[in-house]
């Protein structure tokens, strides 16, 4: 397995799904600059949640430069990667690539959906180690950023200790409690859910039907182990995610098939 250590002195390019001028992008951003002075963030213009792995192909794209070795392009999580490492950075590609802190967490099948976990992939397919954080928090509540605060740093370090594994990303998640109730690491698989029927019916002024995709997913007990049972428990979670999707355990026995 080809594997590959981050330098001391690293180029740190943040994304995120939530848009540029989110509070979590602000504090990963405050995060990364412990690590390196050399920190770019390259984000959406807009909230780009749930966006997933898409790429924008059918119109151009515009990078604003903000200032600060910020900018923000007018399309999706992956775009900003593409801009990012194919042009802005083109001098010197990022060493490491961070995409958060999203608001709310990543655990299960949202990893399927998830702009936040798309930017980690699409740094891991152009061959740049990347790490997905995303701070849980009840709907209506308070979102607990100072959990992220305290342990982020700790994790990025930590993880940045071993040899980068191949197409592999880290998916990170705070648990949504206090800090000082938090209950420490915990290395998990992705879990599984239940998907309810998340759609909200309305009637638009015009008096036609509308339908509107909500957040809701079954909790119930959660499978030991797993990235939701860790979060749910008030941990912080730590998943590896391998970017080949081959099912291996499948491949012997479709091969006795079509021999
Ligand atoms: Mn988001």
């Amino acid at each position: 397995m080809a594997e590959r250590s981050i330098p001391d002195k690293c180029r740190i390019l943040i994304s995120n799904d939530d848009g540029i001028e989110s509070p979590g992008i602000k504090l990963l951003e405050k995060i990364a600059r412990q690590i390196t002075s050399d920190v770019w963030v390259v984000a959406p213009d807009q909230e780009q949640s749930g966006a997933s792995h898409s790429l924008t192909t059918r119109r151009p794209l515009r990078a604003r430069e903000l200032g600060g070795q910020r900018f923000s392009v007018d399309g999706t999580p992956t775009d900003c990667v593409v801009v990012a490492v194919r042009r802005l950075l083109r001098d010197k590609a990022p060493d490491l690539v961070l995409s958060g802190i999203n608001m709310g967490g990543n655990v299960g099948e949202d990893l399927n959906y998830s702009g936040t976990v798309a930017v980690a992939m699409e740094a891991t397919l152009l061959g740049i180690p990347a790490m997905a954080l995303s701070q849980d928090y009840d709907d209506g509540e308070r979102i607990p950023w100072e959990t992220s605060e305290a342990f982020a740093l700790e994790v990025v370090r930590r993880l940045l200790r071993l040899p980068w594994p191949e197409h592999t990303l880290y998916n990170i998640n705070f648990p949504g409690v206090p800090a000082k109730e938090a209950g420490g690491f915990a290395v998990t698989h992705q879990g599984k859910r239940a998907i309810s029927d998340n759609l909200m019916d309305g009637v638009d002024p015009r008096g036609r039907p509308y339908y509107w995709i909500g957040p809701a997913r079954e909790t119930g007990e959660a499978e030991p182990g797993t990235d939701v049972a860790a979060v749910a428990d008030g941990c912080v979670s730590i998943t590896p995610i391998y970017l080949d999707l081959t099912n291996v355990t499948v491949l012997a026995s479709l091969k006795k098939l079509f021999e």
